[in-house]
């Protein structure tokens, strides 16, 4: 703000300014005052000159820039707080930000006058040319008749063809989806029985969409005949039903499908689930995996191996199905061997399946906490009979039946928690308690080994631990004093076809599910393109 000032100041002793600087002003004056000199003024000699416009303004600016400077008008708010130099200097502040604040601009719309003046008698005049008021009945009251140009319709037109899309519900027919979707109930029983020749109905999953083609109604109010109909009957079938001549006619297309199990193995790390997850283990098949495996007993450098029913179809989609081998490695050398066996699924040992063996059978992988007889109880405070021994496992970690029985009960049971006692016969019976979930129902037959549930904190507990006790007629003994022989899982041929599905599982290559299919030479479609057809010449 006070550079032109310097500059003028620094031009002045020059006495005399470019001529593209004068100002209109000053051409006049130095028009009308030629160079001859000023009469000397009376008193002290003072040297006068014709000041021009400009300087007379710069001098005045100068002027006021002096007795402003002097006014102090920008105070340091940061010192002196509230002395009169600083409140006189918050106000100046105030006043300013509110002097900003009033030029706030505000964005209201515009208003913009109507192009002609509306009255109640223009306005009802536009209203009756509206559409608006006959939806509202025609509040205006103005008659809206048909011109001759009107013709009444005796029935509106239909489209000649309809693509829809019907989804099976769950525990839907498959007739019913399709007189839902307005096939006639012959036509839709007629369809039905041709897909139930081919394959059971019951067959085809929930939320399948079959994708419709309905053609034109032989007679007004008559139901839409087929005319195509399309869809995924199973992973590996395509069903499509088409009008060929007049008459339907089914057609299957196979889908090639591969059903190379998945084989996943890789290194524990610090999470089996994240390592597994990031090796491509689908989440159910890792859940199976750590199911049966127990969440406890990997080190670090263990490593897991899984099998996992695996199917892909040549048209891309895959289907991962149950785990059907769990393994754990421990130095490259197998430290479980779980394979899934016979008609309840169950894991069993490979390793341990043919052995008879005597001795304590643990219920969990944990190491015991507590033994059998009296002891200061953690929660109640006093000394008291401890009918069981404890094992500390995690929370989550699979509990076993310790031999064959049958399931007395399962269920809340006080302070056992979720308990689960089983009879073995001759008067045995074992009891497992606290667990977090129980795997058996009541009266069920049970096998050893057999999960029964999974160890928890439920009932009268301090933390995830097994409360296992061992009834000999009705009375607790101590479990350690009862050593069961175990006897061979499996035996002969069972045995045997056991061993071969195990090797079968071993066979499995890793990642030998992810090879790339060969394409289906079905699938392969001509070109609709004229440009297609030229790419795929060039590449052919
Ligand atoms: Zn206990």
């Amino acid at each position: 703000m006070f550079k032109d000032h310097d500059r003028a100041a620094a031009m002045q002793p020059s006495g005399d300014y470019p001529p593209a600087e004068l100002s209109h002003a000053q051409m006049v004056l130095a028009r009308m005052l030629p160079d001859e000199p000023a009469p000397p003024p009376p008193g002290p000699v003072r040297l006068t000159r014709a000041n021009g416009f400009a300087e007379r303004f710069d001098e005045w600016r100068a002027r006021v820039s002096l007795k402003l400077s002097s006014l102090d008008l920008t105070p340091d708010l940061a010192s002196d707080i509230g002395s009169r130099r600083w409140l006189r200097g918050a106000a100046t502040l105030v006043g300013l930000s509110a002097l900003a604040l009033s030029g706030w601009p505000d964005f209201a719309p515009l208003a913009a006058a109507p192009a002609t003046r509306i009255d109640d008698g223009v306005r009802d005049e536009f209203r009756s040319q509206m559409i608006m008021p006959l939806a509202l009945g025609a509040d205006s009251g103005r008659r809206m008749g048909a011109t001759a140009a009107v013709t009444e319709l005796r029935n509106a037109p239909e489209r000649p063809r309809l693509d829809l899309e019907a989804t099976l519900a769950q525990g839907d027919g498959f007739a019913r989806m399709l007189e839902r979707a307005g096939v006639s109930a012959a036509e839709a029983g007629q369809i039905a029985a041709m897909i139930e020749g081919l394959m059971p109905l019951g067959e085809i999953s929930a939320g399948t969409k079959v994708d419709l083609t309905l053609g034109r109604r032989p007679a007004p109010g008559a139901a839409r005949p087929v005319d195509a109909l399309s869809f995924r009957a199973r992973f590996d079938l395509q069903l499509a039903v088409e009008r060929q001549g007049g008459r339907l006619a089914l057609l299957p297309r196979p889908i090639k499908v591969d059903s190379t199990p998945l084989r996943i193995r890789g290194v524990v790390g610090p999470s089996l689930y994240r390592s597994a997850r990031a090796a491509g283990a689908p989440a159910a098949a890792v859940q199976q995996y750590l199911r049966a495996v127990g969440a406890d007993g990997f080190a670090a450098g263990d490593e897991f191996d899984m099998v996992v029913d695996y199917k892909r179809a040549a048209t891309g989609e895959v289907e991962a199905g149950r785990l059907q081998f769990a393994g754990v490695l421990r130095g490259g050398k197998p430290r479980k061997q779980l394979v899934r066996w016979g008609s309840d699924g169950q894991f069993y040992e490979a390793s341990g399946v043919g052995e008879t063996r005597q001795g304590l059978v643990a219920p969990v992988a944990g190491r015991m906490s507590s033994g059998y007889g009296r002891r200061r109880h953690p929660i109640l405070g006093y000394a008291r009979m401890h009918a069981g021994i404890d094992f500390a496992a995690r929370h989550g970690t699979p509990i076993y039946a310790v031999t064959d029985g049958t399931v007395q009960y399962a269920g809340r049971h006080g302070g056992h928690g979720n308990y689960v006692k089983l009879s073995h016969g001759g008067g045995l019976a074992t009891g497992y308690a606290h667990m977090s979930r129980i795997a058996v129902g009541n009266g069920a037959r049970v096998r050893q080994g057999q999960v029964i549930g999974y160890v928890g904190s439920t009932g009268l507990s301090t933390g995830p631990h097994l409360h296992y006790e061992v009834y000999r007629n009705g009375v607790t003994i101590n479990p350690m004093s009862l050593s069961f022989v175990t006897r061979a899982q499996l035996t002969g041929r069972e045995l045997a076809a056991f061993r071969a599905r195990h090797a079968e599982l071993q066979k499995v290559k890793p990642g030998a599910a992810l090879a790339s299919l060969a394409p289906d030479p079905a699938a392969r479609q001509e070109p609709v393109r004229e440009i297609d057809r030229l790419d795929s010449k060039k590449v052919g």
